[in-house]
């Protein structure tokens, strides 16, 4: 039987034990309150508080890992006595684990040096982590999606507007391109009224390219779509672009692959989109570079990846390449045209547009088209 003092002394050493593990959920309950935390940030600090939960707190590392990222206390090494981890499973899938350990030598206890309660607080604190990411990205995937409603209804928007002026314009610019032929015919012009009129025939024509790219873009051309090979248009894009390649001083380096099964698309279209892509790339290497081309066959699918080692883009950048009229380019170079249209007309074949770049290291387009029969055709 044991001494009275001897009692007293377990039931305080527990309770101290119990303050600690509940000062501890405190702690944590506090992390996750703070809604302007980020993950990250929360697990930082859940790290933090763990070790003074412990029975010799100033002994005790601690260390999350999440998704190979890693959050420790600043004494954390690798090399420890005796670790205590629990599994942080979200979704059913384990995305990590938690860790309190002793880099020092300690004496035995229940579990190692370890209590037996720590097991279970270590296992509450897991699964209380696992609430708090499971609830962060769901806000995150949250505040995504309405983004990307957003910017649907932004692009929708401005569908319609650009559809409305393209309509309006196109009238008037053939008029203004039918009645230039006729002067250009008038025998007897001076030479520089031919060149003026010249100019007006161009222009004109310039600007009744950026109307077809409205109405692209506003899909209001819809694509005609024939059985094609992708290589093959790349083959004629190419044909069309490997002058101004050379003259930039940029080498094609062009991979396509020889079995890559046909796909129901546009051809004219298609192209488009290849040649938009090309003239981006080969504008971010005004000084030369390399221009990877490549096709490729995956279930299902056939992609086209366009890749240049140009100047890149920011993320901000980044941000707004399929939004209408957005360019970094003067007058003249750039429409701000080139991604929406490209990105409506993939959208259109039922196909999906990525694009990754870095500042000073380049960018790179992955285009995938399904390859599965159009039975409308
Ligand atoms: P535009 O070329 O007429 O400016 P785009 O829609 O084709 O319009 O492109 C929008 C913007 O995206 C460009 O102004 C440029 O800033 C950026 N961009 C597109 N492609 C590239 C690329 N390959 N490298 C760097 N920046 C690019
Ligand atoms: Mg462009």
């Amino acid at each position: 039987m044991e001494a009275p003092g001897c009692i007293n002394e377990h039931a305080q050493s527990d309770l101290l034990e119990r303050i600690k593990e509940l000062s501890c959920l405190y702690g944590i309950a506090r992390l996750a309150a703070e809604t302007n935390l980020s993950i990250d940030a929360v697990l930082d600090g859940v790290v933090e508080v763990l070790p003074a939960a412990w029975l010799y707190p100033d002994g005790a590392c601690a260390r999350i890992v999440l998704d190979d990222r890693s959050h420790s206390t600043s004494n954390y090494t690798r090399r420890v006595r005796h670790r205590q981890r629990a599994p942080i499973i979200i979704d059913g899938r384990q995305r990590g684990y938690i860790e309190v350990a002793y880099p020092q030598e300690k004496p035995e206890r229940d579990e190692g040096p370890f209590l037996k309660e720590e097991r279970a607080l270590l296992d509450t604190v897991a699964r209380e982590v696992a609430a708090i990411i499971m609830r962060r990205e769901a806000e995150q995937d949250k505040v995504k999606l309405e983004e990307q409603l957003r910017h649907a209804d932004r692009l929708a928007t401005i569908g319609q507007l650009a559809a409305g002026v393209a309509h309006e314009l196109n009238e008037p610019l053939g008029h203004i391109l039918g009645f230039a032929q006729l002067v250009q015919k008038c025998p007897g012009l001076p030479i520089q009224a031919k060149a003026d009129v010249d100019r007006i025939l161009n222009t004109s024509l310039y600007a009744r390219e950026i109307v077809k790219k409205l109405l692209i873009f506003s899909r209001q051309i819809s694509p005609q779509k024939t059985r094609v090979n992708l290589n093959h248009l790349v083959r004629n894009g190419l044909n069309l672009l490997e002058f101004r390649c050379a003259s930039d001083g940029i080498v094609i380096r062009c991979s396509l692959s020889p079995d890559l099964p046909e796909i129901d698309a546009d051809p004219s279209q298609v192209t488009q989109v290849f040649v938009n892509l090309i003239v981006n790339a080969i504008q971010a290497m005004p000084s030369g570079g390399t221009l990877t081309i490549c096709t490729l066959k995956e279930r299902g699918k056939v992609s086209l990846t366009i890749e240049d080692n140009g100047v890149g883009m920011d993320e901000e950048v980044l941000q707004k390449i399929f939004t209408p009229f957005f360019t970094t380019k003067d007058v003249g170079l750039g429409t701000g045209l080139g991604l929406p249209v490209a990105h409506g007309i993939i959208t259109a074949h039922g196909g999906s547009i990525k694009v990754e770049s870095k500042v000073g290291k380049g960018t790179t387009c992955r285009i995938q088209l399904p390859t599965k029969r159009n039975r409308l055709l």
